[in-house]
């Protein structure tokens, strides 16, 4: 699998999707260039929310 888990911003909610609230959904990949993974706790609480 390698569908990448996207963050909405503005209903504060994970998809799948590019675009969400008419806005652009946020890349939780981690950033190369930054040593801090500030999405790591919303990858991990996605893929919690998606095993259950
Ligand atoms: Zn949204």
């Amino acid at each position: 699998m390698s569908k990448e888990i996207l963050y909405c911003n503005k209903c504060k909610k994970f998809t799948m999707k590019e675009s969400c609230c008419d806005e652009k959904t946020i890349s939780l990949k981690p950033a190369k260039y930054s040593p801090e993974d500030k999405y790591g706790k919303y990858r991990r609480e996605f893929k919690k929310s998606i095993s259950e």
